[in-house]
């Protein structure tokens, strides 16, 4: 259950192609990196399987289900949770208003999410429970955005870059949370630019470029890939 399959998926912006032709698999339990520079097309892959961008060929299928036609809010329904790079909080309501909006019925093949869970996962948003979300730093609106969207119980979570532009100690508390929602057998697909944190959290890796695979394996393999990460990565 909550496998994810992509399958050759094209995406364009108007006439610009932005995806060329994506493949990759995330199993249950299995947390996988998208990796790659600014423009590579990792957030419009995770997009593509939100349906926030129209796949003009190949396909996407959740678990036994054709995600193609489905618009997003039906894709929720069926577990897909997705935490978009620029959060979207609100920003006049406070933590546990946000986590409210959020919150949907439980479902059977997945963990159901209260508050007193959402403390444990996330123990620096428990004391900040009454504050708004436009007083809260970087780093903890990124946490309550993932919050959010687990008040909705999915079984597959979109990351798009979890650890961009927060502090280092909330990077780690971030990086604890995706190792514990993995052992609780959801299904994390993530972007990132930080190796550091995709090495600490994933399973596998992807590296995208130029909206194509061009490379992939277990995170250990592609760490050490020194000429592929500085090929598509620009770093190491
Ligand atoms: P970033 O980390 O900068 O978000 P990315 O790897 O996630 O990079 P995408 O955002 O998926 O890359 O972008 C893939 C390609 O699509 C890029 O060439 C980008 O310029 C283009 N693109 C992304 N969003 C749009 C948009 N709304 N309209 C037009 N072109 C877009």
């Amino acid at each position: 259950m909550s496998r994810l399959v992509l399958d050759g998926v094209r995406a364009f912006y108007g006439q610009a192609m932005a995806l060329d032709g994506v493949s990759l698999t995330a199993e249950r339990g299995e947390v996988v990196a998208l990796l790659g520079r600014n423009g590579a097309g990792k957030s419009t892959t995770l997009k593509a399987v939100m349906g926030l961008v129209r796949v003009a060929a190949g396909g996407i299928r959740f678990d036994s289900t054709d995600l193609g036609a489905l618009p997003s809010h039906r894709r929720a329904r069926l577990g897909v949770g997705y935490v978009p790079e620029e959060r979207r909080i609100f920003t006049e309501l406070t933590v546990t208003e946000n986590l409210e909006v959020g919150r949907q019925p439980p479902r059977p093949d997945a963990p159901t999410w209260d508050e007193a869970r959402i403390w444990r996962l996330f123990p620096p948003l428990a004391e900040l429970r009454r504050r708004l979300g436009g007083r809260l730093s970087g780093g903890e609106q990124q946490m309550l955005a993932v919050a959010r969207t687990l008040m909705g119980n999915p079984s597959l979570l979109l990351l798009d870059e979890p650890s961009e532009g927060i502090a280092p100690i909330l990077v780690a508390a971030m990086a604890d949370a995706v190792l514990a929602l993995k052992s609780e057998g959801l299904t994390i697909l993530l972007s990132e630019q930080n190796l550091r944190f995709a090495a600490r959290v994933a399973d596998r890796a992807y590296v995208l470029s130029q909206g194509r695979i061009a490379a992939d394996g277990t995170m250990a393999a592609i760490t050490s890939d020194h000429a592929a990460i500085g090929r598509h990565l620009g770093t190491g």
